[in-house]
């Protein structure tokens, strides 16, 4: 292979004005669904912040600014559920909304985290899991 020098590619044709000329319909960011989801969701959480304004970690006073969910996404059968009961959220102070995460053992009995067995506070069941995951469940202590 040699190498030629050679002149430089020269756009013939200007660009149009006006626009993009590829045509694509833009790809949605968010699902219709997951946005209803935010919306109600933030609706949740702005209603928690003035009933349950302060964080409850003990000996914190401080303003609840951090929404925290008690039956956590990660361990929810129904996560939808555990995002949107006013029952499994509670707002923590920007210093300890993850505490109950880290102190587990400090968290439990003061209501701030369940297992996902123990479902929701509000009495919302943990719903079975699908079959593929029984078998992992069932191995838990
Ligand atoms: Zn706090
Ligand atoms: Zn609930």
């Amino acid at each position: 292979m040699t190498l030629e020098r050679r002149e430089p590619l020269r756009r013939k044709t200007p660009l149009k004005h006006g626009g993009s000329q590829l045509k694509r319909t833009p790809i949605r960011k968010i699902s219709k669904a997951r946005a209803k989801l935010q919306r109600q969701r933030a609706a949740v959480v702005a209603q928690i912040a003035t009933s349950k304004k302060f964080c409850p970690w003990p000996d914190c006073r401080r303003l609840g600014t951090q929404p925290h969910e008690i039956w956590t996404r990660a361990r929810a059968s129904d996560i939808e559920h555990a995002l949107l009961c006013p029952d499994n959220i509670v707002m923590m102070c920007d210093e300890h909304y993850n505490f109950p995460h880290l102190y587990e053992d400090v968290a439990k009995p003061l209501g701030l985290i369940r297992n996902s067995w123990e479902g929701c506070p509000c009495g919302f069941p943990n719903l079975p899991p699908p079959p593929n995951v029984i078998g992992r469940i069932e191995r838990l202590p």
